[in-house]
């Protein structure tokens, strides 16, 4: 029996020459081309040289490039270790429900968690001294300052480092003492309201006038939901804004 060179014996005791390690291999120590042949190279030698096609292409990326990667890399690890969490605290709620040693588990979790936040373990918040207190305060300004771009003197390099300046300033926001609404002049802890984050569009409001406010807004622009609002036009009638659309489509 003959075979052509483009379909070699495939028989058991077949070997091949690799002609990177000089090794005579068995055949099952060679990836198959899609031809069916085996390749040059053994497996091995075959995973060295990509691993080292690899490290040359990453070590031959411009700087910037390598950042812009080393920040992506951080990045997808710290989602991923999100959702590790939720995962874990799922499956801990879970485990919870029937069992007793997991419920422990779970309260162990929380209180870690709690801690994390720099509250005490069951959730309350700590007392403390009052200079803490000032100085937390100012290193809020501080990072506020920061995260909005308005510091006179210092300046955030990249996304990292923001997401870093906003998770510090919402940690120490818990503990710079009690805020005095500016809607209702209550004084409130401040877990009763939101850090004047830039994505916090009612600074300075308790988290109930806050909804309140909210709720005021929504009706004054899209009232009850009953019907469609309608908007004035220059001729002193009113349309909806699907008519209007309507119009313009047939523009
Ligand atoms: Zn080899
Ligand atoms: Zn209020």
């Amino acid at each position: 029996m003959t075979y052509s060179a483009s379909v070699p014996p495939a028989e058991a005791g077949a070997t091949s020459h690799c002609t990177a390690c000089g090794q005579e291999k068995p055949r099952a120590d060679f990836h198959l081309n899609r031809h069916g042949n085996p390749y040059t190279y053994c497996r091995p030698c075959r995973s060295a040289m990509s691993k080292a096609r690899y490290a040359a292409k990453i070590a031959a990326m411009p700087p910037e490039i390598l950042r812009a990667r080393a920040d992506r890399l951080a990045r997808q690890k710290r989602e991923q270790e999100a959702r590790d969490n939720a995962k874990a605290f799922a499956k801990a709620q879970r485990q919870a429900a029937g069992n007793v040693e997991q419920d422990a588990q779970l309260k162990r979790f929380k209180w870690r968690e709690n801690r994390k936040r720099g509250l005490h373990g069951n959730g309350t918040r700590k007392v403390l001294p009052p200079e803490e207190v000032a100085a937390n305060r100012e290193r809020v300004e501080y990072f506020l300052l920061l995260i909005t771009d308005q510091h006179p003197t210092e300046q955030i390099a990249d996304e990292q480092s923001w997401q870093q300046a906003l998770s510090e300033l919402n940690r120490l926001w818990l503990l710079s003492g009690d805020r005095v609404c500016t809607c209702c002049g209550q004084t409130v802890p401040p877990e009763q309201m939101h850090p004047p984050t830039p994505g916090n569009t009612r600074r300075g409001m308790c988290k109930p006038c806050a909804v309140a406010d909210y709720e005021a807004d929504r009706m004054a622009n899209f009232g009850h939901l009953t019907e469609p609002r309608r908007l004035l036009q220059r001729d002193g009638t009113t349309i909806t804004v699907a008519e209007l659309a309507r119009r313009h489509r047939e523009r």
